[in-house]
């Protein structure tokens, strides 16, 4: 099946092994692990570099995503800057409880913001190991995705003429509105969808952080987060109605907000400063199934994604990436496709645990503020047993490390 014509005024046709569609942390990772073993491939980006290194998101990686990192070449400056952290803490009903989480299972969180690890793999990619990327590119388009010559043409930025790139595969990883979404007809892949009915307004703020550890805060006027994300940064999540306007948030009133749904006996007030992020997250997921559509191979959130209530999407990111990076190295050198076939399966496992944690976890920040008392009474029952029963923190513990594999 042809899902579009090369544009007519293409010029010659160039190839390669492997097109990588986005450079954010699925895609990089899997170049550099493709440009280690000497595969060629070339990323496609249709941002700058300066954008894509500058852009904050997510900041918590689990444990094993930063072995993983590490095992590859790929956590030096990670393992010198990053922050660990092994506890967080839950606030309601006025009192704080500290969940000792890395004492519970030996593992611990790593934070560190999203911009600086793109940041990092950008440049071991194409400064260090000499990747090929291609930033700012325009409309870009898969062909022939069901035969065994695959292509992806776009528009050049400078030139303005399609580019036509001939390959083996095509490694979708273009987050959650890239051109593989084209793709998606309903009789290539089955797309999952779960609308939380809930928004975030999710902010950043130039302060440093007012806990030791993340804080979730169950208040009947909405959730709030704390993460810290460097010395002199810490996100802040405040649950509003889905597609609120940032503007209803003036800097007062988000502050006097996030001390009151925070606020607790024997903590100190936050720590106050100018913010430099606010946008209203609409939370929502999904999955697609397969993540394998002919030789287009899906990673990250253009496969899944996972609403940020419990910090899962880069890390999740990330394992797709290693699996898909190795899988492709075994079949271009050693012609083993095992890696390749059992992508998809091997993938979603952790793909629809991380979904179900998530929706639980959302059941807990947001029973509070329901506005149905059975539901906030349920959630306080949740919350209590949390702290009462070991056995219910060792599984909090196991699942919000995302350990248990
Ligand atoms: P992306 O990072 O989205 O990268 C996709 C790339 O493709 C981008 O660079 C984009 O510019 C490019 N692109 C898009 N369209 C095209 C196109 N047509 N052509 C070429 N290139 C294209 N996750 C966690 O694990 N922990 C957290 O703490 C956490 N916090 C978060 C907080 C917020 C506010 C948000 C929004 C997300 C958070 N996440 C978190 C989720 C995490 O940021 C994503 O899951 C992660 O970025 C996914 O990586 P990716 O490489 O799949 O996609």
């Amino acid at each position: 099946m042809t899902f579009a014509s090369p544009h007519s005024n293409s010029g010659a046709p160039q190839r390669s092994p492997v097109v990588v569609i986005g450079a954010g942390p699925a895609g990089l990772t899997i170049g550099n692990i493709l440009r280690a073993a000497d595969v060629d491939c070339v990323v496609l980006e249709s941002e700058t570099r300066a954008f894509i290194e500058q852009r904050p998101r997510a900041g918590v990686l689990e444990e094993w995503a930063v072995r993983g990192l590490e095992r590859r070449g790929l956590a030096v400056n990670l393992l010198e800057r990053a922050q660990r952290h092994t506890e967080c803490e839950f606030r309601f009903g006025g009192q704080r409880y500290r969940l000792e989480y890395g004492e519970l299972t030996g593992h611990h969180h790593w934070i560190y913001p999203q911009q600086l690890l793109v940041t990092d793999l950008v440049r071991e990619y194409a400064d260090v190991r000499g990747g090929d990327i291609r930033f700012g590119v325009r409309d870009v388009q898969l062909h022939d995705l069901d035969s065994d010559q695959p292509s992806v043409s776009y528009t050049d930025p400078d030139t303005s003429e399609r580019v036509l790139i001939h390959c083996d595969f095509v490694a979708g990883c273009d987050g959650a509105r890239g051109a593989t979404r084209a793709v998606l007809t309903p009789d290539r892949a089955r797309v999952s969808r779960y609308d939380y009915g809930i928004g975030w307004l999710a902010l950043l703020a130039e302060a440093p952080p007012s806990n030791d550890c993340v804080v979730f805060g169950m208040h009947p006027n909405g959730f709030a987060g704390h993460m810290a994300r460097s010395p002199e940064v810490t996100r802040y999540y405040l649950e509003c109605p889905p597609g609120d306007d940032p503007d209803n948030w003036p800097q007062d009133r988000v502050w006097s907000e996030l001390q009151l749904r925070l606020g607790a006996s024997g903590a100190p007030p936050l720590t106050e400063g100018r913010l430099i992020e606010k946008r209203v997250l609409d939370m929502h997921s999904y999955v697609v199934e397969p993540m394998v559509i002919g030789r287009l191979f899906l990673a990250g959130d253009a496969a899944h994604l996972t609403a940020p209530i419990a910090a899962k999407g880069m890390n999740l990111a990330l394992h797709d990436a290693y699996l898909l990076g190795d899988a492709l190295i075994a079949h271009l050198t050693k012609g083993d496709s095992t890696g390749l076939t059992g992508y998809s399966a091997a993938c979603l496992g952790r793909v629809w645990d991380y979904q179900e944690f998530s929706q639980w976890l959302s059941d807990i920040y947001h029973g509070t503020s329901s506005g149905d008392p059975y539901r906030a009474g349920t959630t306080l029952a949740r919350l209590r047993r949390l702290f009462a029963s070991p056995s219910a923190a060792s599984t909090f513990a196991e699942q919000y490390l995302g350990s248990g594999y």
